[in-house]
């Protein structure tokens, strides 16, 4: 069975907020093959117990009263205008992704970015050099000891860890950090 697709998070499954599993989605009461591990913003605890396909169409937040994406988080600086439709598609119907610290979503051209995936050190060398810029104006570090300090203690699974995103639009790549 294919994925749902998401506008803004394009691959959960290899940025980690999806999941290859066997548990039944207690929204649709299906066990369909991958269930999301991501966050959950409810009354209720629901851990790795909700479909991707009951985020993709709505129904996991009508039922459940949840939200993935908290809405305070969307935007690094605030200072897109964003449209109540994106909110709503981004925190309702969208995966968020479990990050060190309260997670924050790149905004640009007054659209959110696509989520790329966590990346440490390793993974910004792969990407290249345009992402490795994108962390380093987000740390506000010049090039330096102190640079590269960080940047080779950056790690996917173990902080601090980088936040890649892709605007929609233009392509450019954000990126935040946090540090454990
Ligand atoms: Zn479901
Ligand atoms: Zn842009």
């Amino acid at each position: 069975m294919n994925l749902p697709q998401f506008t803004y998070h394009p691959d959960p499954v290899s940025s980690g907020s999806v999941q290859p599993s066997t548990n039944t989605c207690i929204s649709c009461d299906q066990a369909r093959g991958y269930i999301y591990v991501g966050p959950v913003y409810a009354v209720e605890d629901y851990e790795a117990c909700i479909c991707p396909w009951c985020i993709a169409d709505g129904s996991a937040h009508q039922r459940l009263g949840a939200t993935f994406i908290d809405e305070d988080s969307i935007g690094l600086d605030a200072e897109e205008e964003l449209d109540e439709a994106l909110v709503t598609e981004l925190s309702q119907r969208t995966p968020g992704f479990n990050g060190w610290q309260q997670e924050r979503w790149f905004t640009h051209c007054n659209d959110a970015g696509e989520f790329i995936g966590r990346a440490g050190h390793t993974e910004l060398l792969a990407l290249g050099v345009e992402a490795m810029t994108a962390v380093q104006d987000a740390t506000g570090l010049e090039e330096g000891p102190q640079w590269h300090r960080f940047f080779s203690a950056l790690d996917k699974d173990h902080g601090p860890t980088a936040y890649l995103f892709r605007c929609r639009h233009c392509s450019t790549l954000g990126a935040y950090q946090d540090n454990h």
